[in-house]
């Protein structure tokens, strides 16, 4: 039989804070892969550059690796439901595992903010979506409300098995390098995924694997970066959706991942974000959604600044995939909607059209 990449839980179990008699709910994630770049790493000067592509886990985001771990506790735990707030992939994801595990899902999104590929993943799923009218961060502290007084059990990742899933990824990132990167570069909302990869290196270090954490750069965008501005955002803006986060639910694992990782936030408009979305797709054949790009689109703003050391070695987390959000690749440059060439049906014509030479 051919080999199968287990999932992380059994992959990774002897790491993993997790009975080993737990009955495993998995839909196959994590083993995503790690592409290498030379044309990114030459447009930023760098030695090498990877992207971690997590668009490849079962619902398309590196939020099935948190999301494996927190069903199957919570299926252990005798849980019958589970809910969680959403601007979109989270929901995808829980409702995902919690069809897998035979339990109900709830989710919490805010009113016109998820793309239609996501709220597609939620309702095919069968979950109770719930539109609430408020922002993410109003649908966070509803489901910590709901789920402290009532018996349905909360996913997002305030929740630790999510964060303890989620560490996985810098797991495979050394096993592949065999190394860990110089800087490891991703977006930030909640900082949840940001908190979860220093937690994977620095238990790598702990464990004599790698002696130097890379330095974490995380990225905002400029409408919604509370850690640029040092204090929460009220009303969060951005294109971005699944980074608009006003308050971040990790913010003080994520300050300490920064200054312990020698790390950086900045910020990055949503038309850096938007140019490097169709950068990674035209140039790469990496297809993101637009939020996914936002650590790119950052580690380009630094190497303009002359920020990016021509030794460095670089993994790049894309975080979702693109087909998730498909409106931005819909348009070119110019906002203008890119429609199919119409043609005929004749060889020679169409060669014409092509422009094609005869051999
Ligand atoms: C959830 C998500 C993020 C942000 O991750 P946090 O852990 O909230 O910082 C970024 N990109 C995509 C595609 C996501 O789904």
């Amino acid at each position: 039989m051919a080999k199968q990449w287990q999932g992380v839980i059994s992959e990774y179990i002897d790491r993993l804070d997790i009975d080993k008699n737990t009955p495993i709910i998995t839909l196959g994630e994590g083993g995503t892969p790690l592409v290498h770049a030379p044309a990114l790493a030459k447009l930023v000067g760098a030695q090498d550059v990877w992207l971690k592509v997590e668009g490849m886990n079962p619902t398309g985001s590196f939020k099935d690796r948190g999301m494996t771990m927190a069903v199957t506790k919570a299926v252990a735990h005798g849980a019958k439901a589970v809910i969680c707030a959403s601007t979109g992939n989270t929901s995808a994801s829980a409702a995902a595992y919690a069809a897998k595990a035979g339990i109900k899902s709830v989710v919490l999104i805010p009113e016109g903010k998820i793309t239609l590929g996501k709220l597609a993943q939620a309702i095919a799923h069968k979950a109770v979506i719930l539109q609430v009218r408020g922002n993410f961060d109003d649908c966070l502290v509803l489901a910590r409300d709901l789920s402290e007084n009532y018996a349905v059990h909360l996913v997002n990742s305030v929740n630790p098995d999510r964060l303890e899933g989620q560490k996985t990824a810098s797991f495979e990132v050394f096993d592949y390098l065999g190394f860990a990167p110089d800087y490891h570069v991703m977006p930030v909302g909640n900082a949840g995924n940001y908190s979860a990869y220093f937690k994977g290196y620095k238990e790598l270090q702990r464990d004599g694997f790698i002696s130097t954490l890379p330095k974490q750069l995380g990225f905002q965008a400029a409408g919604s970066a509370p850690f640029v501005a040092g204090h929460p955002i009220a009303n969060p803006e951005t294109i971005a959706t699944a980074i608009r986060i006003g308050n971040p639910a990790s913010w003080d694992l994520a300050i300490n991942a920064r200054e312990e990782s020698n790390g950086e936030f900045d910020s990055v408009t949503d038309e850096e974000i938007l140019s490097m979305h169709r950068y990674l797709s035209n140039e790469i054949g990496v297809f993101v959604e637009p939020s996914s790009a936002t650590g790119a689109a950052g580690l380009l703003k630094f190497a303009k600044a002359g920020k990016v050391p021509s030794d460095a070695k670089i993994v790049i987390t894309v975080t979702g995939h693109g087909l998730k959000d498909v409106g931005w690749a819909l348009k070119d440059e110019n906002g203008e909607e890119v429609k199919p060439t119409s043609c005929s049906k004749d060889a020679s014509e169409v060669a014409d059209l092509l422009g094609l030479e005869k051999n």
